[in-house]
């Protein structure tokens, strides 16, 4: 995938890797021959509107995709980071309905993410605790205390200090994170106190299976703060809601 943008109506078009097809290959089905057609139709067009204007390729930055829908759901909008070596732009990504192709454009402004909750799995760990713990199973009592120590260790825990869990979420701002030693430590010593004997060494070897991933991870969850700023070719923005607006010295 190529970002082009013309830098004089600062118009961004994405060129999919149909339009870069060598001519002799043959398209395997007729639908992706169809959308090549069209890309390469879309592409024209958009050389034929910035013909004589000055066009240049921006680099998409790795890992600054944002969105506040699920990846799967094709009618949102989400944004990233495009450079041109020396600039860095943001680009909206967009459609309103699933008829219509996604729309890219460079958006004055910037964004950023905000965490606005820590959560525990509560009731994935409840579920295992019951699976594993089939002979000896805990009491309803120490599941809870088990559940409310480990909230409270979430509490304490610096989100920023914790190393983020590479899972398969189906939410781009639903992030998992693993707890670091210190918080593991107080987990252990204070499981003392909700299990006794045996019980204390099963549970301190559930903790030990589970910390890297799945029900001992957590939940962080992140909101996208925008803000948008006045470019200098730009007179008036519409301001949306949740939007925060700042003025920038026109250029
Ligand atoms: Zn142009």
């Amino acid at each position: 995938m190529k970002l082009i943008r013309c830098t004089n109506c600062d118009e961004v078009f994405l060129q999919t890797p149909y339009d870069q097809w060598p001519e002799y290959e043959t398209p395997s089905d007729v639908s992706s021959e169809v959308l090549r057609a069209v890309e390469k139709d879309d592409f024209q067009t958009f050389l034929r509107n910035h013909r004589g204007h000055l066009i240049e390729d921006l680099r998409v930055l790795e890992d600054s995709y944002v969105s506040d829908k699920p990846y799967s759901e094709p009618v949102k909008a989400s944004y990233f980071r495009a450079s041109n070596g020396k600039e860095t732009f943001v680009i909206k990504k967009s459609r309103h309905n699933i008829s219509e192709p996604l729309k890219y454009e460079v958006i004055a402004g910037d964004y950023s993410l905000r965490c606005v909750s820590i959560e525990v799995q509560s009731k994935e760990i409840e579920k295992q605790l019951k699976a594993e713990f089939v002979e000896a199973p805990c009491s309803e009592r120490e599941v809870e205390d088990f559940i409310e120590l480990f909230r409270r260790v979430a509490r304490i825990a610096d989100i920023r200090k914790l190393d983020r869990v590479a899972e398969d979420s189906t939410h781009p701002l639903e992030i998992y994170y693993k707890l670091d030693d210190t918080s593991l430590i107080y987990l252990h010593r204070n499981c003392r106190r909700i299990f006794k004997d045996k019980q204390h060494s099963r549970i301190a070897d559930f903790i030990e299976r589970h910390k890297e991933d799945g029900v001992l991870l957590l939940k962080a969850t992140y909101q996208i703060q925008i803000t948008q700023m006045a470019r200098s070719r730009e007179d008036s923005i519409p301001s949306s809601v949740g939007f925060r607006r700042k003025k920038l010295a026109v250029q």
